[in-house]
């Protein structure tokens, strides 16, 4: 399958991993938006938000709950944001689902 993010989760192409299990893979973004800004993904291939079933509710869960815990590590103790973007109109440009981790400044709300 051509896909970037199976590419980094093997290792075919180069990533600053923060962290890795069974299930997940965390790395910095190549194009950070923020002092703090990596991106952890399922290692199943999944497309994106849309594709979710009910066989991955408790895999969601656990990225949740290391996302905040891995910003924390990384400094984001005044807070962080995570991002998922889903299909063209929500700017999703990799097509394996994967949430944006933000922090370490103050972020706009609403986004533009
Ligand atoms: P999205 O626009 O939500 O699909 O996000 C894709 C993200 O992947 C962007 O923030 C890119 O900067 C990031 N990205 C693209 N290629 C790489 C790469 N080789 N290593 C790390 N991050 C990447
Ligand atoms: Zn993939």
């Amino acid at each position: 399958m051509d896909c970037l993010f199976c590419k980094i989760i093997v290792g075919e192409i180069p990533s600053e991993k923060i962290y890795e299990d069974d299930d997940m893979y965390a790395f910095k973004d190549i194009d950070p938006q923020a002092p703090v800004h990596f991106l952890v993904i399922p290692k199943k291939h999944i497309q994106d938000a849309d594709a979710l079933t009910e066989e991955e509710d408790a895999l969601i869960g656990r990225i949740f709950r290391k996302a905040g815990e891995l910003a924390k590590e990384l400094g984001c103790d005044k807070g962080y944001r995570i991002v998922n973007n889903c299909k063209e109109d929500g700017g999703q440009t990799v097509n394996h689902l994967h949430f944006h981790i933000l922090g370490q400044r103050s972020l706009q709300w609403p986004p533009g």
